[in-house]
């Protein structure tokens, strides 16, 4: 074990803020009628604040840096079809465009893409060698919507699933479990991982929110992956204490039956109450707790191994403390920052209403039904052996 072999690592590169969306009014682009003068809403402002944070706060200084370098081929393509690779390559050598529903690309945004999901790779190695606890990829573009044959929802190269593959491939890590708290649908993962028993996909996101037409409870698995994909579908006006409920309810349980070698968290910040892209009510002490659930899970199923992948977020002056929050909770770093939106909060936007309670027992009950692990199964034969 190295020296760092007990902090948490962090994946940064300045390079990943240079990708360019353009100008536009949300995700409108400017002409017509919509004035010109304002950013895509994703932009680089929001994580570059992040890390700025991270850093004045003096927590920066004391997690274990990792370099990103860029993907390989073929670690894209153990996820992404050759046709779709080829033509995003072309599209950002031209300049820029969209290679999918929402998914605009800039000049150079194929590289910066592929150092992104390089920065990820690097930091599963950094865990699997032991050379940190568990870690934090603080990159962009974001990857949860990506799917193997189109870019999506800002998302251009799916991150956690080539990440999914790449642990898979390299590393032989068998059992993977991907939680995924962005306030929108993990389809990317949904899509790869359905009939895959291997790999449990959990989503905790905004009913109908992006993408409109996925992420309901009633989407399961199907074959081998039955049961190894809960969505929880929270209606609009979800906070703190129904976040909760779901981590101890659902997260948690779904976890200890799956018996994970690997835990990779897509990290989303914009269920926070001040988010223009969603209508959800966390804020930063709801992140926090939802990553020491999964630290605590990770450090009883899998000897910590932890990954957690930067997605949306983009309220530019929460989202910060959102992060910091986060980095305190997987690092066991507390510094002396105290999130100062907090006490402008009110006290009923956080209690869980019945709507929120019907979605989160429906989907705890999906929990208790995760199928177990071969190893699990085999140690309960074992033990039968020894009892006759
Ligand atoms: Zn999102």
């Amino acid at each position: 074990m190295g020296l760092g072999a007990h902090k948490t690592g962090f994946v940064w590169n300045e390079r990943f803020m240079w990708h360019i969306t353009g100008i536009a009014a949300g995700v409108v682009p400017a002409g017509g009628f919509v004035e010109p003068g304002l950013f895509h809403i994703e932009n680089e402002t929001a994580k570059r604040r992040i890390r700025n944070l991270l850093d004045v706060s003096g927590l920066l200084g004391q997690l274990e840096q990792i370099e990103a370098e860029s993907a390989q081929l073929q670690d894209l393509r153990r996820v992404h079809t050759d046709a779709y690779l080829e033509r995003f390559q072309a599209q950002s050598a031209a300049g820029g465009g969209e290679v999918g529903e929402k998914a605009v690309v800039g000049p150079n945004s194929w590289e910066i893409a592929r150092l992104a999901v390089g920065g990820c790779l690097r930091a599963a190695d950094a865990i699997l060698d032991r050379r940190v606890a568990n870690a934090y990829a603080l990159v962009r573009p974001a990857g949860h919507h990506a799917e193997p044959d189109q870019g999506r929802g800002f998302c251009l190269l799916s991150n956690g699933c080539i990440t999914v593959e790449y642990l898979r491939a390299v590393h032989g890590v068998e059992r993977i479990a991907i939680v995924d708290w962005d306030a929108h649908h993990g389809n990317g993962a949904q899509k790869l991982y359905y009939a895959d028993e291997r790999v449990l996909t959990i989503s905790v996101h905004e009913v109908s929110n992006f993408p409109v037409d996925s992420g309901e409870l009633a989407e399961t698995g199907q074959g081998e992956g039955a049961g190894a994909n809960i969505n929880v579908p929270l209606p609009p006006g979800t906070g703190h204490h129904a976040y909760l409920a779901v981590a101890e309810t659902v997260i948690a349980p779904a976890l200890s039956r799956f018996r994970p070698d690997f835990i990779l968290v897509s990290s989303g910040f914009d269920g926070s109450l001040y988010d223009p892209l969603a209508r959800q009510m966390a804020m930063s002490e709801t992140y926090r707790a939802l990553s020491a659930t999964v630290r605590a899970s990770a450090e009883a199923l899998c000897n910590g191994r932890l990954l957690m992948l930067h997605e949306g977020g983009y309220s530019e002056f929460y989202t910060p403390f959102c992060g910091l929050a986060v980095l305190e909770a997987l690092s066991g770093i507390r510094t002396e920052v105290e999130d100062p939106f907090l006490a402008h909060l009110s006290k009923p936007v956080h209690s869980i209403r019945d709507e929120q309670a019907a979605v989160i027992e429906a989907a705890a009950a999906l929990a208790a039904q995760v199928p177990t692990t071969t190893l699990r199964r085999k140690n309960t034969h074992d033990t039968s052996n020894q009892r006759s």
